[in-house]
Order: structure tokens, then C-alpha cells, then sequence
């Protein structure tokens, strides 16, 4: 791909979250002028952007709220639109269904509203997830639209997606559709269980905790590296048309082998020892496996991920560990 970014604008929502971090760094280092959208907390959670704060341009909004996302456009002009806001958490949707509605399916439709009225030459990409495939009945799923959601999150998103569809073909905007499998990193949130996993596993082999409590082990997901999905982000708003397209690894991995692997990284083989289950975390209903065909995007955008399964699982547990080393001192090495 030929980069002819400098002195493009670009307003990211959701540039504090895992991804929008990771993009926020790549647009600003082609060249891009950055906007992040952030919204009001009580106590403000810059973890992710701190490195960055001084070089993004940070504007108060919520996709809840039409008139902050108009004022953001208005003020960011972008050149390209990167809606990546959400409530992004398949288990709290089950019990904040109308709030993930709002955020995640309703938030795209107001910032694609903004668009039209406010930036309709600009290029948006709307986060969509594997989570909408669901209950798939095709395997791995490409970007066939045959979704079957089982949470409220999946069924917030397959709204996102079909409005973003909807104003390409309606409006003759330029809308795109990221279809991604799960992607990790060490800047996860702590509640998702592959992080949650490398957090307990780091504790554990420090002595600071001895146990990791799980939902079901059997679920089965195509995980990849955060950072490569936020480069196919850009990749797909580079395409000189607006189309959609899957990112994967084309792996799928089961929550026990990451555990597994995570437990392997610190020397510990007798790891079901150290893990409680909790039937607690099961959800009312649940995706047995997903595993995504990136063909196209290998094929149209030359975006192929490079770290695979095992060497995530590494990079997340050392993160972890050195994390944990700076905050508190080893008082045990259970390995
Ligand atoms: P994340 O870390 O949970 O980040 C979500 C972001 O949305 C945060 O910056 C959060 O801000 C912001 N946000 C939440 N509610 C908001 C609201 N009402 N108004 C404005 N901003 C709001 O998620 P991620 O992993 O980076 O994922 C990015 C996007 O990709 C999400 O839409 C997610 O659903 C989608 N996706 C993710 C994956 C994955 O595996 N990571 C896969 C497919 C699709 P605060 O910091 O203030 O909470």
C-alpha cells in the first residue's frame, strides 16, 4: 500500500479503547492530523493515550449525544471517519442490553447522520465483529452477510452494520465495514478473558494471587494482534471504493488452550490446579466457535497478520508481567 496520508485529518471515536489507541499511534506516524472523540467520566482513563496526549487532538463527545458528534465533526473536518466507540463487552450486554443498543448500534446510526449532514465526503469505517455471525451456520465465515447474533452486543453490531450498508447504498457515502475476529493486546480491557487470563496467570507466578476463576473452557475463537487489525482499518479506507471485508488469523483456538499456553509461558504444565470454574460467567446463550476467511483482504488490501496464536499469548503474558514487576516485587516464583 502506497501511503499518501500527510495532512489527512482522521476522528477516531473510542480512541481511548484498545484499538482506537493502536490506530490513533499509526495515523500519526503517516502523517495524519488525529481527533479523538472521549467522552465525559468522572475520573478520566487516559492509560492508553497518555503517550500521546500532547500530539492528538482530544474532543468531548458521546455517541449518545447527536449535537457532541456533529460539533466533533464539525471541528475535526476529517477525511476519514473511524467509529470505533462501543459498548464492546459480549458480557455486560447481557445485562445492559438497551445501553449496548444505544451505544453500539444507535451511536453508529447518529455518527452516520452526522456524516451525511456534516462530513459526506469523507470515508467511515464502522467497527463491525465476528460476534455477529453467532450461531453461524457456515464455517469460516467470510464476508457473507448470514449473521445469527446470541448476545445483545452481536445484535447491536448487525444494526451498525446494516445502517452502514445502508447509507453506502442510499446516500452514495463512503462507508466500510471491518468484519473482525477478536484481536488482543496487551492493552485489552481486564474483564475480557484472554486478558483476564494473561493478568491471573502474571499474579500467579509472582505469588500475588493463586487462582483464576473461568466460565466455560470450550468456546473456540480466531484470535489475532490488535495492532495488525487497526493496519487493515486503514488498509480498507484506502480501498478506492467502500466495501467490506473480514479480518482473522483463519485459526480458531479454544479458551483452554489459552489458558494452556498462557500457563506455558512461566513455566507452570499442572495449570488446572491454579483455575476454579465458575458457572457464574456463563452467558444465557453463547458461541461455541468462530473462525474468520480473510482471503479478501489478503488478496485486495495485501493484509495477512503475522502473529499468530502462540506468540500473542506470549506478548500478552510478558506485558503483563512486567506490569505487575513495576506495581509490586516477586515474593514467590511458582514455577
Ligand atoms: P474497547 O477497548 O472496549 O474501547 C471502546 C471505546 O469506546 C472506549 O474508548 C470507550 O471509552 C468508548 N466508548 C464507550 N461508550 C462510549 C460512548 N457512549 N460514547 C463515546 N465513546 C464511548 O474496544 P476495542 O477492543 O478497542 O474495540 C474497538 C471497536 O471494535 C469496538 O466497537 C468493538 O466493539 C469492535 N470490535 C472489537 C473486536 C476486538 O476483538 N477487540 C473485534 C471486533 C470488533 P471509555 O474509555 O471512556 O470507556
Amino acid at each position: 500500500m502506497t501511503p499518501s496520508s500527510a495532512g489527512k485529518r482522521a476522528l477516531i471515536t473510542g480512541v481511548t479503547g484498545q484499538d482506537g489507541s493502536f490506530l490513533a499511534e499509526q495515523l500519526l506516524a503517516k502523517g495524519y492530523e488525529v481527533y479523538g472523540l472521549v467522552r465525559r467520566l468522572s475520573t478520566p482513563n487516559p492509560t492508553n493515550i497518555r503517550h500521546l496526549l500532547g500530539t492528538l487532538h482530544l474532543l468531548d463527545g458521546d455517541l449518545h449525544d447527536q449535537a457532541s458528534l456533529e460539533s466533533a465533526l464539525r471541528r475535526s473536518e476529517p477525511d476519514e471517519i473511524y467509529n470505533l466507540a462501543a459498548q464492546s463487552f459480549v458480557g455486560v450486554s447481557f445485562n445492559q442490553p438497551v445501553v449496548t443498543g444505544e451505544v453500539t448500534g444507535l451511536g453508529a446510526l447518529r455518527l452516520l447522520e452526522g456524516m451525511r449532514s456534516r462530513a459526506d465526503k469523507a470515508r467511515f469505517y464502522q467497527a463491525s465483529s465476528s460476534e455477529m455471525f453467532g450461531r453461524a451456520e457456515h464455517s469460516p465465515q467470510d464476508e457473507s452477510p448470514e449473521f445469527h447474533p446470541r448476545s445483545p452486543y452481536g445484535v447491536a453490531k448487525v444494526f451498525a452494520y446494516h445502517a452502514a450498508v445502508n447509507y453506502r447504498e442510499s446516500y452514495g457515502l463512503y462507508v466500510a465495514n471491518g468484519i473482525l475476529f477478536n484481536h488482543e493486546s496487551e492493552r485489552r480491557g481486564l474483564e475480557f478473558v484472554t486478558r483476564k487470563i494473561t493478568d491471573a496467570v502474571a499474579k500467579i507466578h509472582l505469588g500475588l494471587a493463586s487462582k483464576l476463576t473461568l466460565g466455560p473452557l470450550d468456546p473456540r475463537r480466531d484470535w489475532g494482534y490488535a495492532p495488525e487489525y487497526t493496519d487493515l482499518m486503514w488498509r480498507i479506507l484506502q480501498s478506492p471504493s467502500p466495501e467490506d471485508f473480514v479480518g482473522a488469523t483463519g485459526e480458531a483456538h479454544s479458551i483452554e488452550e489459552f489458558v494452556r499456553e498462557a500457563f506455558r509461558c512461566v513455566g507452570i504444565d499442572d495449570w488446572p490446579q491454579y483455575v476454579d470454574h465458575d458457572p457464574r460467567f456463563a452467558r444465557p446463550a453463547d458461541v461455541d466457535r468462530l473462525c474468520g476467511d480473510a482471503r479478501k483482504a489478503k488478496e485486495r488490501l495485501g493484509w495477512e497478520p503475522k502473529v499468530r496464536f502462540p506468540e500473542l499469548v506470549r506478548r500478552m503474558v510478558e506485558a503483563d508481567l512486567a506490569r505487575q514487576k513495576l506495581s509490586a516485587p516477586p515474593t514467590h516464583a511458582a514455577s
